[in-house]
């Protein structure tokens, strides 16, 4: 009988994980249909749109000054005033003659007669018509970009989200890896929020990872490589961005992989460089502690950046990479 139970179970379990992948994968679809739709209305390409949506996606789930989406695929927010009009005595107005008379920019995108700010088709047309997308070349839609958004950190993570994008032509870009090959000796624990003292005091914002000289490091996800060089603290470091508002800071680097440079796209476990223990000084300083990759994670939220716990994502990673392996033999 126990049995049966936990038969029917996991049957649950498993039903419901498929259900969600499918409902995902509408997602998308739907997502992609519309950001086609405003490329044939605009000549901007589709993956602009994917990365605007994107960005401003990511940016949602972190503000508190901004509301949760609750409906539709669109995550782009124009603000009620912006979209009625900042003295139109209707909020949230849906029509599109007394928006435009009180100075408001939302727009009828579906042809229902309707600007409503919760509709998908309505918000992208919106947002087209206010930053005068149609017919917009790269170079300028970076202008009009910064000049909606008006920080150029904004501008260049949206540029890199439509790298992305371009290069898989897919809006499903997902995976992870464990930024070590597991077949190598390594040690890790929680040290997050650890006091250092190097350089004044401050927290350690991230996971140190020991391992021996010459290990070599990984890319952790699908993403650009957004930073590489020197720092004095961290020695050898990249940096490198994903498509959900995570950058990676991977520090005292021995050396990088010869094929890494700046702007490159990497996938999960493309190997970027090798363990060493470089910082703490200038260029090429090395041994001031024991060899170790220092793996630090960091979220924007549209005006500034902070670091959060890694060790979680490791351990989780790195049992994904287990049950991978597993797998393959
Ligand atoms: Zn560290």
């Amino acid at each position: 009988m126990k049995k049966v139970i936990l038969l029917s179970c996991l049957l649950c379990i498993f039903l419901t994980l498929q259900v969600k992948a499918e409902s995902e994968k509408n997602v998308l679809q739907e997502r992609m249909a519309l950001y086609k739709k405003m490329e044939s209305i605009t000549f901007v390409p589709w993956f602009y749109y994917a990365a605007i949506d994107q960005y401003e996606r990511n940016i949602r789930s972190v503000r508190r000054d901004i509301p949760k989406q609750s409906s539709g695929s669109i995550a782009i927010y124009i603000r009620p005033e912006i979209w009625s009009g900042g003295l139109n005595p209707t909020t949230n107005d849906t029509n599109p003659v007394t928006i435009s008379l009180f100075g408001g920019v939302g727009k009828d995108g579906n042809g229902d007669g309707q600007a409503d700010s919760t509709n998908d088709e309505d918000i992208l047309r919106t947002f087209v018509d206010y930053l005068h997308l149609q017919h917009t070349d790269r170079e300028h839609l970076k202008i009009k970009l910064w000049r909606y958004y008006k920080r150029a950190k904004t501008v260049e993570l949206i540029t890199q989200y439509a790298q992305l994008y371009e290069k898989y032509n897919t809006l499903d870009i997902r995976g992870n890896a464990f930024p070590l090959p597991l077949h190598y000796n390594y040690s890790y624990r929680s040290t997050w929020g650890d006091r250092r003292s190097f350089g004044g005091l401050r927290i350690h914002e991230g996971t140190d990872i020991f391992a021996n000289y010459g290990t070599p490091v990984r890319a952790t996800c699908y993403g650009i490589v957004e930073i590489k060089g020197w720092n004095r603290l961290g020695g050898w470091r990249i940096g490198i961005r994903d498509l959900y508002n995570n950058y990676y800071y991977y520090a005292h680097l021995g050396g990088f992989s010869k094929e890494i440079r700046l702007g490159q796209i990497v996938e999960p476990g493309t190997v970027i460089g090798f363990v060493g223990s470089t910082g703490y000084g200038p260029p090429g300083t090395a041994g001031k502690f024991p060899p170790h990759l220092h793996f630090g994670m960091y979220k924007d939220n549209g005006y500034t950046e902070w670091s959060f716990d890694p060790y979680p994502h490791l351990r989780l990673w790195e049992k994904q990479d287990r049950l991978k392996q597993k797998r393959k033999h």
